[in-house]
């Protein structure tokens, strides 16, 4: 039908107009394609990131992945404060029943679209909207964990979900854009969520459990969370200590958290009243405000935590758990950083690449690595003293084999000269050897634009260093000795210090 085919010139007029601005990009000859230039394809010209990395691959150029990925995250963030403000305005926002804690996929119906704030009965394709269902299995962003992702898919449309947050009690917005085709209020709806995503971030989230009682166990029952962040790729737990927390600590709370995943302690909840609860020991947060009724985790009898998120069926599903680090966070506050699950498998794997590529550069097993490294470095330091040792030999030789070493005489003895040195301090070691020679007198020396003023105690009181420097440039020091950048050429400054001295 006539309106496929605009649609179809649309999308190809599109894909040559995102062509010409890849080609444009990638002729002002940069060794990568930056972030936001991925992302300004991608956003305006609908490109997917697979795509860019292709294009750039068979030109032999790389694509700044980690920039575009923060682009997307600015955006996101953009965006949500956008949406946020609109429904700070809203009324009659519908609420859902959420399912997400028994399934990832949920039949449903849609029960509103907001765009900009404003209820409309429908939304088409490259629309971005917050679409509300009746009821939905994607969880929304709250007590440090994420919100989900995934795919809405109507009879006549496709929304894709890029995150979910909840606007009031009780509200879901599912944030996100129309794929293709149209959704409008009312009709069926299969919302699905990205579950592998998910699971990532459940494993996490349920990780931080054993986290917070292993911690509890090694460095006290005052050691309470007081804030976490549950993402599928890492997670963050803050607590309250006015110390790091040493190696020794870290090694045993995380083979804590191992034993407990090996166990295969099994999921339970319960509702009961907040009194019950607290009287009962599950683990809560003081700040946060409780309803009357409350949800109850534990993983086995071993922990039991107040928690509205979700979680795996058991605790050896987490898999690998890695703690990464632990740092300050100013205030009396540590964070640990926490992997688990696919993306601590990817992260030991890292780590074992890198440790077996170093090990092949030491050509050495890994074990002894840390030893080649200290022998490295003493080696260093000892050829650096031998080298200042030959350098010292070296000025000795020059200088004291009369090489050029010229006296002249006016008022004082004194030396004006050119000599070779890489850096300031070697022409200060110059300046030493010159004056043990002349040993009442003034020795300027000057290699490439710098210059040191050297005067023997005796002519201290006659000759500042400090004031002869104008001679030469700018610079500073003490009246025995200056150094500096010369202004002038250096004959010209030693033919000034010719006149002060004749
Ligand atoms: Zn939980």
């Amino acid at each position: 039908t006539e309106t496929i085919d605009t649609e179809a010139d649309r999308f190809a007029r599109t894909l040559e107009q995102g062509m010409d601005q890849f080609e444009k990009i990638e002729s002002r000859g940069g060794k990568a394609i930056s972030g936001a230039d991925a992302f300004r394809l991608h956003d305006t010209f609908g490109f997917p990131l697979e795509l860019t990395r292709e294009l750039a691959a068979e030109r032999g150029v790389e694509v700044d992945e980690e920039g575009f990925r923060s682009e997307m995250a600015g955006q996101r963030e953009r965006s949500r404060h956008a949406v946020t403000h609109g429904w700070a305005l809203a009324k009659d926002i519908p609420t859902s029943e959420f399912t997400g804690y028994q399934e990832l996929t949920s039949e449903t119906r849609v029960a509103g679209i907001r765009r900009s704030g404003e209820g409309v009965d429908s939304a088409v394709e490259g629309d971005v909207v917050d679409v509300f269902l009746e009821r939905t299995p994607f969880y929304a962003e709250s007590g440090g964990q994420v919100g989900d992702t995934g795919i809405i898919t109507t009879p006549s449309g496709r929304f894709r979900v890029e995150d979910t947050q909840k606007p009031s009690e009780g509200a879901f917005a599912h944030l996100g854009t129309v794929i293709t085709g149209e959704v409008r209020v009312g009709e069926k709806a299969t919302a699905a969520v990205d579950d592998k995503r998910r699971r990532q971030v459940m494993r996490h989230h349920s990780a931080t459990h054993l986290l917070h009682k292993a911690l509890r166990e090694t460095l006290g029952e005052r050691v309470v969370q007081k804030g976490s962040w549950v993402g599928p790729d890492h997670t963050t737990f803050d607590i309250p200590l006015n110390r790091a927390i040493s190696k020794d600590e870290l090694h045993r709370i995380n083979r804590r958290v191992m034993e407990k995943v090996r166990e295969a302690l099994p999921f339970h909840e319960s509702q009961k009243p907040y009194k019950d609860a607290v009287a009962q020991g599950a683990m809560h947060l003081f700040e946060e405000k409780y309803g009357d009724i409350v949800r109850v985790v534990c993983f086995g009898d071993w922990t039991c935590e107040l928690c509205g998120g979700t979680h795996v069926r058991n605790t050896a599903d987490i898999g690998t758990a890695v703690i990464v680090s632990e740092s300050s966070i100013g205030s009396g506050l540590r964070r640990i950083d926490m992997v688990v699950g696919e993306s601590a498998d990817e992260l030991v794997a890292r780590d074992r690449d890198l440790l077996s590529e170093m090990a092949r550069s030491f050509n050495a097993g890994p074990e002894a690595i840390p030893e080649r490294i200290r022998a490295l470095r003493a080696e260093l330091k000892e050829k650096e003293r031998e080298l200042a040792r030959v350098r010292d030999q070296l000025q000795t030789a020059r200088v004291g084999g009369g090489d050029g070493f010229v006296v002249k005489h006016g008022r004082v003895d004194y030396v004006a000269q050119s000599v070779e040195a890489s850096n300031i301090d070697e022409l200060k070691a110059y300046a030493d050897r010159y004056l043990e020679r002349v040993k009442s007198g003034v020795v300027t020396l000057v290699a490439g634009d710098k210059f040191v003023i050297k005067v023997s105690n005796d002519l201290v009181s006659q000759f500042d260093a400090t004031r002869l420097k104008d001679l030469f440039g700018t610079g500073g020091g003490r009246p025995q000795l200056v150094s500096g950048k010369l202004t002038v050429p250096a004959q010209e400054a030693f033919r000034r210090l010719e006149e002060a001295l004749a």
